[in-house]
């Protein structure tokens, strides 16, 4: 007897299921804002994406995915060789610099790339997740008095997230004006 019900029972459970109408197309996601975010040059390799900022401090690196949504450095690191206008170079050591916190930055929701603000706040979307702040990768060199938009830089970095590990590239900075260059010194 029992055998006989359940097969009933469980098409009047499935039923209400199967005939519940298909929730109403989701509305279209959000875009994620295009980095640059911090006024330097944005340059794509394979599997990844930085952006680059020759300031008058050094040199500024920020992370991003490679759908170009913002990422936390991580463990990554690194060098770079500056070429200065004058023919000279300078080597310098890039090392995760933390944003200060609270202050206006990048903040973004990892899991949602279209949730990217200035201020700290929390992902929606998540339902409330505290929002990353993005850190850099930063190396200090003194460039007071350089032409920052003659500066040519190639930067090396490994232990990037995700795939490849390492990273080499020389980010295209505008020249001779070099606008995007300098229009974000010092953050
Ligand atoms: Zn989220």
């Amino acid at each position: 007897m029992s055998r006989r019900i359940l097969p009933s029972l469980a098409a009047a459970l499935l039923l209400p299921a199967l005939l519940r109408p298909a929730p109403a197309a989701a509305a279209e996601p959000a875009k994620a804002p295009v980095p640059p975010l911090h006024g330097g040059v944005v340059t794509a390799t394979d599997g990844h994406a930085f952006e680059t900022l020759v300031a008058q401090d050094g040199l500024h690196v920020w992370l991003y995915t490679d759908e170009s949504a913002p990422a936390m450095v991580g463990r990554a690191g690194g060098s770079a060789t500056l070429k200065l206008p004058d023919g000279g170079a300078r080597e310098l050591t890039l090392a995760v610099k933390a944003p200060v916190k609270d202050a206006p930055g990048t903040y973004f929701g990892p899991m949602h790339a279209e949730v990217v603000q200035t201020t700290p706040g929390t992902c929606e979307p998540c339902g409330g997740m505290v929002l990353f702040q993005q850190d850099e990768l930063f190396g200090a060199a003194d460039l007071q008095g350089v032409d920052l938009a003659k500066v040519a830089a190639q930067v090396r970095l490994a232990g990037l997230k995700g795939q490849p590990k390492e990273a080499t590239f020389s980010p295209a900075f505008p020249r001779p004006d070099g606008k995007a260059a300098t229009a974000g010194k010092g953050r």
